[in-house]
C-alpha cells in the first residue's frame, strides 16, 4: 500500500445547528477508520466553512474544533457569501496543506461511505472523482423534476456538467492550484471543474434525504443558480437570439412578397389584426433579446468589479498554525 496522503473535507455551513454534531460524529468515525487502514495520513482534518450562519453554527464548530483538533478545523466567512464561495473559500484555504480535498454538504445528503471509494480513485491515479447520484427516491417528486430538468436544460443550453452530480466531489492538490487561477466572480463549480482537465471519474452513491433542518435552496435560488449556470458557460443563448433573428427576417421577407402579390391581384384589404399581431411578436421578441443581453451585461458588470469572492474572519487548525509558523 502506498504511504497515506493528506485528505480536507471542506463543508459548507449555513444554518446547521440542527445537523452540525451528527455530521461531525459520523466524519470523525469515518477518519478514523481510514486511518487505521493506512489511506489518509493523521494530518487528514474536516474542514467547517462558516457561511454567515445566524444561529449557533460557528459556535459548534469552534467547540468541535477545541475538543478534536486532530479532526476538525473551522472557517468563519465574514459575512454569507453563498454555498459556491463558501465551498471555494474552503477549498483554497486548505489547499496548500492538503494531498486532496472532498467537497460536501452538511447535511448528510451525501454518502459518507463514497468517500472510500473516491480515496481510492485518487490513489489509481483520478485528478478529479465526482460523486454522482444513483438514485432520487427520497426527493418530493418537485425537487426531483425540476433538479433533472435543471441537469437536461444546462446541457441543452451549452454548459457542460456532469449528470447528477452536484458539489460532492474529490480533487487532488494540482486541481486545486489551477481552479485557483480560475479569477471568475459567479462561481458555479460544478461547471468549472471539467473545464480544467485532467484523468477524472464518477463514484455513485444513493442520495440521502436532508438529517435534519430545511433546505437553504428554495425555488427563487435554484432559478438564479441555473441562470448563472447558463450564462456563464454558455453564450448559446445569444446565438439564438441571431438565429430567432434570422427566421423573423426571412419570414418577413415572405411576408412582404405575399402582401405585394395580393395588392397587385387587387384584394388588398390587409387586415389591422396581422398588423398588430406582428407588433406584439416583435415586440415580445425585442423585449426577450434585451434581457437576454442584459444578462450578459450583469456578468460582465459584476466580472469587472472583481471583487474578493469571500472574505475570511478566522481560520481554526491546527496543521496550518504550526506550518504558518515554519513557514
Ligand atoms: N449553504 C451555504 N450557504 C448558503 C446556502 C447553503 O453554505 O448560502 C450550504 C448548506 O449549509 C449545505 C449546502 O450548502 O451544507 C447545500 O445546501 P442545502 O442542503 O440547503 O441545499 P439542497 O441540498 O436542498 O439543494
Ligand atoms: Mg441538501
Amino acid at each position: 500500500m502506498q504511504t497515506a496522503e493528506t485528505l480536507y473535507m471542506v463543508i459548507p455551513c449555513y444554518n446547521e445547528e440542527a445537523v452540525l454534531h451528527e455530521t461531525a460524529a459520523r466524519l470523525q468515525e469515518k477518519y478514523t477508520a481510514l486511518r487505521e487502514k493506512g489511506m489518509i495520513s493523521a494530518e487528514s482534518r474536516i474542514v467547517f466553512v462558516n457561511d454567515g450562519s445566524k444561529d449557533q453554527t460557528w459556535q459548534i464548530i469552534s467547540e468541535l474544533h477545541a475538543s478534536a483538533p486532530d479532526f476538525f478545523s473551522g472557517i468563519n466567512l465574514a459575512h454569507n457569501a453563498g454555498h459556491q464561495n463558501a465551498v471555494l473559500a474552503g477549498l483554497m484555504t486548505v489547499k496548500e496543506q492538503c494531498d486532496m480535498a472532498i467537497s460536501m454538504d452538511a447535511d448528510l445528503q451525501d454518502d459518507i461511505n463514497a468517500i472510500d471509494e473516491m480515496v481510492a480513485k485518487y490513489y489509481e491515479g483520478n485528478q478529479v472523482v465526482y460523486g454522482v447520484r444513483s438514485a432520487r427516491d427520497t426527493d418530493t417528486f418537485f425537487k426531483k423534476f425540476t433538479a433533472e430538468g435543471f441537469y437536461k436544460f444546462m446541457s441543452a443550453m451549452g454548459a457542460d456538467v456532469v449528470y447528477n452530480h452536484a458539489d460532492f466531489r474529490l480533487m487532488s492538490r494540482r486541481v486545486l492550484q489551477e481552479l485557483g487561477n480560475f479569477r471568475e466572480v459567479n462561481l458555479f463549480l460544478r461547471g468549472m471543474v471539467p473545464l480544467i482537465g485532467f484523468q477524472s471519474c464518477n463514484v455513485y452513491y444513493e442520495r440521502a434525504e436532508r438529517f435534519a433542518g430545511e433546505s437553504k435552496y428554495p425555488l427563487k435560488k435554484m432559478l438564479a443558480f441555473a441562470i448563472n449556470g447558463i450564462t456563464s458557460f454558455s453564450i448559446k443563448p445569444l446565438r439564438m437570439i441571431t438565429t430567432i433573428g434570422l427566421l423573423m427576417f426571412l419570414l418577413s421577407t415572405a411576408a412582404f412578397i405575399w402582401a405585394f402579390i395580393v395588392k397587385l391581384t387587387g384584394h388588398s384589404e390587409l387586415g389591422w389584426s396581422s398588423t398588430m399581431c406582428s407588433i406584439w411578436l416583435i415586440g415580445g421578441l425585442q423585449l426577450l433579446a434585451l434581457g437576454i443581453i442584459g444578462e450578459y451585461i450583469g456578468k460582465i458588470y459584476a466580472e469587472v468589479k472583481q471583487r474578493p469572492r469571500y472574505i475570511i474572519a478566522e481560520y481554526l487548525n491546527t496543521e496550518a498554525d504550526g506550518k504558518s509558523e515554519t513557514e
